[in-house]
């Protein structure tokens, strides 16, 4: 058994962390990164397993993007988001360019929760001005995930992550996602994927299509079932619902947004097109926060014949995050990572069965640079550990000793999934990795695991 007294010890919320409000660091103070390196105070590198929250598709301390904001900085730092900023006119044409079908226009904001914010409000703004003056719900999936505001938290539809603020959450409507745990036996992925969407038309006809406003979805799964690929009857069967009842579909991609799975969005593996598309983290790679939504001509037509947008942020279209937007486009191509990540992420997938041959990996799953575990204490029942047992936590520090930064969930000790369903863990790391780099990523998580497994008893 792994002897947990000598495990590195959490740091302390004391010394210089005492004033940070409710923070608790893993046990590494950071120095320094480079590439898929992060470096700590005595010099010692771990992958950036999960690429921070699988935020990170750029190479760390990258010359070129500190260059581009510095070179920024020096032209002018910041204005009005109403002065006319160039860079934030270049940044949305970038944005038009990459993206697929007729999202041409795009509204800038500084991160994930804002810009799903944003794709609710423009989409209730957009139904004000076509005369459906009743549509406002946003329908959402059950445990997923779209940020930490009050308007975003309750879109998770998990009970337990909104209980504290309850009562200060709208009721907006929940569906079940597409999920293969709960496919009947000898039905096609391809027909329960139609049969899992038709709840999303039970759930608009019983709120009453009149009243609904958009459905947002994660194109890889949510919650327990975290980078899944449903199949593509899901996805189209979606679309023609949102489509026969006026309910824009958002795709909410800021995690898969800028190649995280091979294509510069997730959407496309599916060939449907959403009305509004939110993305975050990979549009700057993360060094300057930054979030958009794209906006489909249809979506953009009220207001560019005259419907004011009523809604704006201090930071919107900061120069900076402009600069740093910008210049992250021309490094995925420049780089070729889109690419990279899919030849690199096929060679990762390859190598799923020696990670299923532990036996607490009951799963792995994805598509290109982003691949879901899922860690259980038995695979026959497929449960999870108790709270008490930390297991999450003991994992993290045996990676990092091990030399891999791995993503903990903000719940981190205290996350308990509503039916006991194994804890994804996410390989996501900068989309620059080698294949050199997976193979030592895949055995310094080999060790962990086996040593995971050792401490926790598990066989
Ligand atoms: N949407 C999704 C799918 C996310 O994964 C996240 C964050 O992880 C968000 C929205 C919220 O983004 P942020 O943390 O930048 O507010």
């Amino acid at each position: 058994m792994q002897d947990l007294a000598n495990m590195p010890a959490p740091l302390e919320p004391e010394g210089p962390w005492r004033h940070c409000f409710s923070y608790h660091p893993m046990n590494v103070e950071i120095a320094g990164s480079d590439g898929i390196y992060l470096i700590d105070k005595e010099g010692r590198r771990y992958i950036d397993a999960s690429g921070g929250p699988m935020a990170i598709n750029l190479p760390h301390n990258d010359p070129r993007m500190k260059a581009a904001i510095a070179k920024q900085m020096e032209d002018y730092a910041y204005v009005h988001p109403t002065v006319a900023n160039p860079k934030r006119a270049e940044l949305c044409a970038a944005l038009a360019e990459i993206s697929q079908s007729d999202l041409n226009t795009s509204y800038l904001v500084s991160g994930g929760s804002e810009a799903v914010e944003s794709a609710m409000k423009i989409a209730r703004q957009y139904h004000l001005a076509t005369g459906n003056r009743e549509k406002y719900k946003t329908i959402s999936c059950y445990e997923s995930y779209h940020g930490m505001t009050l308007g975003t938290q309750a879109l998770s539809g998990n009970p337990r992550s909104m209980a504290p603020f309850e009562p200060m959450l709208p009721k907006w409507p929940h569906v079940a996602q597409y999920s293969d745990h709960r496919r009947p036996e000898g039905m096609s992925r391809d027909d329960w994927g139609r049969e899992c969407a038709s709840e999303l038309e039970r759930a608009i006809h019983f709120e009453g299509a009149a009243t609904v406003s958009a459905f947002i979805a994660t194109p890889v799964g949510c919650g327990p079932d975290y980078g899944l690929f449903a199949p593509k009857t899901y996805w189209q069967e979606v679309r023609r619902i949102c489509s026969a009842y006026d309910v824009l579909l958002i795709a909410d991609e800021v995690v898969t947004g800028f190649g995280r799975t091979g294509t510069w969005f997730a959407m496309e593996h599916f060939a449907v097109d959403a009305d509004l598309v939110t993305v975050a983290k990979g549009i700057s790679g993360c060094y300057v926060p930054l979030g958009a939504v794209l906006v489909s001509d249809r979506v953009n037509e009220p207001f560019s014949s005259g419907t004011n947008f009523i809604h704006g942020f201090t930071y919107g279209g900061h120069p900076l995050a402009c600069a740093a937007g910008l210049t992250a486009i021309d490094i995925l191509k420049e780089d070729r990572l889109i690419e990279n990540a899919q030849t690199v992420g096929t060679y990762l997938h390859a190598q799923a069965d020696r990670l299923t041959a532990h036996p607490s990996i009951a799963d792995v799953r994805g598509r290109g640079l982003l691949m879901v575990m899922e860690l259980v204490e038995d695979k026959d029942t497929g449960e999870y550990f108790d709270v008490e047992r930390q297991a999450e936590k003991l994992f993290q520090a045996l990676a990092l000793k091990n030399g891999l930064v791995f993503y903990g969930t903000l719940y981190g000790p205290q996350r308990q999934p509503l039916f006991r369903r194994g804890l994804p863990m996410w390989i996501a790391p900068p989309l620059s990795i080698s294949q050199e780099q997976i193979d030592d990523l895949l055995s310094r998580l080999d060790q962990t695991l086996t040593e995971w497994e050792e401490a926790l008893g598990v066989a």
